[in-house]
């Protein structure tokens, strides 16, 4: 079984709670793409995990996680991120952790330039998460980054350091008139943050491609979703990456194989981090109200997310391009303390009705149409089958899954584990 479980809307949906929950049918959960610009927060019996580069799976002993060739991997953050886990009591092996030597390295410079050019930009910013995404994904396009697997030889490292800090000086130091960049500090910084990975660097293509013959259940796990993916997505208050599930097994390193299962993750109502169009936004008190019941922060900046009503027309785009075969509702509960729930059920262009999502220009000047469906009113929290959820709670979810014309396989009532309905 190939699954890839994928965002629908704009990211934080709800992902890492589900495939936290999934991934114990699955021997291997693999990130196919981004870096630590998004975290998915996990709860289980161990605790509260936010995992910004390590695949969900890290948290169950038995799950073998895999970092792919699409990823873009800050090791500093890793460093750290590995070592909060194992302060939290999970175990992290090169049994239990492989990352291919193909992943590229994002390196201080990264984050230096990503922040350089959003305060260059000033009003007119992307809103980026200033992590180094989209300088390291353009670096990689210019084919002048470090990868893993270069780990593996470190004077050839420390050779192509110094050509690509002389390089990226021109436009530090000359463009930016900032101070230039030491290629010394950096191969300090390699030493101290990406060599205690050496010995999880591999082959995944051929440990995937292997597992895959011998019928192993892998999950392709995604970051962000359908509307941020760098093609597909709000260009250009995109993530720097295809975060689609076509793409998954490309970024995960065996392109031959064909995905069984696009899952869906698709939230109850809207959320938004950062700038760009959002066409459903709801401001003033209803959105404040819904961003405190949602607990709506970014869980990687801790920025407060913009909040709407759920969006069928993006909703829908988003359901196409992931090529959901099934979809997993989120964050039911929170919309319990609505006595009316707003839907925005389509846009207006124009002046013109649409229920295609729009691109571009089209897509900043449009307007919302919303309607207001019966709330429930009630804690549907404690719900394990969709006959205990109440009439009108089970009359949203319908309208929901007719919207998207994909069947709703699962619904979260909470973000605990068990805290789910299955269909
Ligand atoms: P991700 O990046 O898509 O995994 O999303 P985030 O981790 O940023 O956001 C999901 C947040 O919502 C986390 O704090 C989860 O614990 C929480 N969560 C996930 N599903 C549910 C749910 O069904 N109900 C509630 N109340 N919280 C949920």
């Amino acid at each position: 079984m190939l699954t890839a479980i994928v965002g629908i809307n704009w990211g934080d949906e709800g992902k890492g709670r589900m495939v936290d929950l999934l991934s114990e049918k699955y021997d291997i959960v693999c990130r196919y793409q981004g870096g630590n610009n998004a975290g998915h927060t996990v709860v289980n019996e161990r605790g509260r995990f936010i995992l910004n580069l390590l695949p969900s799976g890290i948290l169950r002993d038995s799950t073998v996680n895999v970092m792919g060739p699409g990823m873009v991997i800050d090791v500093e953050h890793l460093f750290n991120e590995v070592a909060r886990l194992r302060e939290g009591g999970i175990s992290i092996t090169p049994d239990h952790l492989k990352i291919s030597h193909m992943a590229t390295i994002c390196m201080p410079y990264h984050k230096l330039l990503d922040c350089l050019e959003e305060d260059r930009l000033a009003d007119k910013k992307f809103g980026s998460t200033r992590r180094g995404i989209a300088p390291v994904y353009s670096d990689k396009y210019m084919k002048k980054t470090i990868r893993m697997g270069d780990l593996l030889h470190p004077e050839y490292m420390k050779e192509k350091i110094a050509d690509i800090v002389e390089w990226k000086n021109l436009t530090v130091e000359g463009g930016y008139k900032h101070a230039p960049i030491s290629a010394d500090e950096m191969i300090k910084w390699l030493e101290t943050y990406a060599m205690p990975f050496k010995d999880y660097v591999c082959n995944t293509t051929e440990f995937l491609g292997d597992a895959s013959n011998a019928g192993k259940k892998i999950m392709f796990e995604a970051q962000l979703g359908a509307l941020r993916d760098i093609d597909f997505g709000i260009y250009p208050y995109t993530s720097s990456s295809s975060v689609i599930a076509a793409y998954a097994p490309i970024g995960a390193g065996i392109p031959y194989i064909k995905l069984d299962e696009s899952i869906g993750i698709i939230k109850a109502y809207s959320s938004c981090v950062g700038e760009g169009p959002f066409t459903c936004e709801l401001f003033g008190a209803d959105g404040d109200k819904l961003r405190e019941a949602g607990g709506e922060y970014g869980a990687a900046t801790g920025r407060p997310r913009r909040v709407g009503g759920f969006d069928v027309v993006a909703s829908r785009y988003g359901t196409m391009v992931q090529g959901a075969t099934c979809l997993a509702l989120t964050k039911l509960d929170i919309l319990s303390y609505l006595e009316k729930i707003p839907v925005c059920v389509a846009y207006e262009v124009n002046g013109v009705r649409t229920d295609r999502f729009p691109t571009g220009k089209d897509l900043d000047i449009a307007t919302p149409v919303y309607e207001y469906f019966d709330g429930w009113m009630s804690d549907v929290s404690g719900c394990r089958s969709f006959d205990e959820l109440p009439e009108n709670a089970q009359r949203y979810i319908k309208y929901i899954e007719e919207q998207m014309n994909c069947p709703i396989k699962y619904i979260s009532v909470g973000p605990e584990r068990e805290q789910y309905i299955e269909m």
